[in-house]
């Protein structure tokens, strides 16, 4: 009989209102499903994950999104592209990896009517950074890379480069940028739960810019597109992405469909769950 469970992998776990969000799909796709969090510890995340073969499939997040892919039976194009695996599908022919992070956030993007083009300022270097830096670079953005250590921006720069050779990438610093941007994507956990107060730019920076975007979801509303919505510029925050990520898990796991009114209502019901406002 075909297991029935899905679990998310990763540490710490705590905070993840992952399970919430599944079960919801699962209601409404009217299919009978546990979604359940597992918390792997890295000193036996080797061993834990033979287990995971015989799950239906299963979500992973921080710290196992790169390491998990030298235990994939295939990855599919995009996620080999960006080397982030967040959807794994099992069956009889083994775990297959797919990144919907980036369906998540392109829709994210495009419901709040913000453009993927121009001059892109992106804060972080992991890997929502550089998936974001992959589709921005697709369409031809500019990129300024800003990370807290200007070496971990210059080899994410190098790193694309070898992707994208005639795309116009720029390293620099968080604390020393300056000047105004089309776009802001904050790929840092810089304004997260517990520390709302944090802004990873300067505030004259985030207050000139045409729109942010932000994948933290905890608070809802971060200190940098307070700032920036305040000024004027079309924002948008992490929650969005975090529902339709998971929409896009259900489609490949299931084949599942679903109207958008209803991911709606759904965002509105994570909203709610989300205390931590700044
Ligand atoms: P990651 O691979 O660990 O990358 C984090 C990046 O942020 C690194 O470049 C790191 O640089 C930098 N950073 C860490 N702490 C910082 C701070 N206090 N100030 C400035 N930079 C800092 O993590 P990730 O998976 O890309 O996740 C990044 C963020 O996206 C997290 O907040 C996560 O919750 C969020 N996220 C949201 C969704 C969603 O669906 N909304 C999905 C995935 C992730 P250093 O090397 O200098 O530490």
């Amino acid at each position: 009989m075909q297991n029935k469970e899905y679990v998310l992998i990763g540490n710490p776990l705590i905070h993840s209102i992952s399970h919430e969000i599944h079960k919801r799909l699962f209601e409404l796709s009217g299919i009978s499903r546990n979604y359940n969090l597992r918390q792997l510890d890295p000193e036996t995340f080797n061993e834990a994950v033979k287990d995971l073969a015989s799950l239906a499939g299963f979500n992973v997040t921080i710290p196992y999104k790169q390491k998990i892919i030298p235990f994939l039976t295939t990855v599919d194009e995009r996620a080999s592209h960006y080397g982030a695996v967040n959807t794994v599908k099992c069956d009889g022919t083994g775990m297959h990896g797919y990144n919907t992070d980036v369906d998540g956030f392109l829709k994210a993007l495009s419901q709040a009517e913000i453009q993927l083009t121009g001059n892109v300022l992106l804060c972080g270097a992991g890997g929502v950074a550089r998936m974001m830096a992959s589709e921005a670079l697709d369409r031809g953005c500019s990129l300024v890379i800003a990370t807290r250590t200007f070496s971990k921006a210059s080899k994410c720069a190098n790193d694309l480069l070898k992707h994208y050779p005639t795309a116009n990438i720029t390293p620099s610093t968080l604390n020393y940028l300056s000047g105004s941007f089309d776009l802001i994507l904050n790929g840092t956990p810089c304004g997260m739960h517990p520390n709302v107060q944090d802004c990873p730019v300067p505030a004259a920076v985030a207050r000139s810019a045409g729109a942010v975007f932000d994948a933290i979801y905890n608070p809802y509303e971060t200190r940098l597109l307070a700032r920036a919505r305040a000024a004027g510029a079309k924002v948008q925050g992490g929650l969005t992405m975090l529902v339709w990520q998971a929409v896009a898990a259900h489609e490949i796991w299931e084949g599942s469909h679903f109207e958008k009114n209803d991911i709606e209502h759904i965002c509105d019901e994570m909203r709610k769950l989300i205390k931590n406002d700044i």
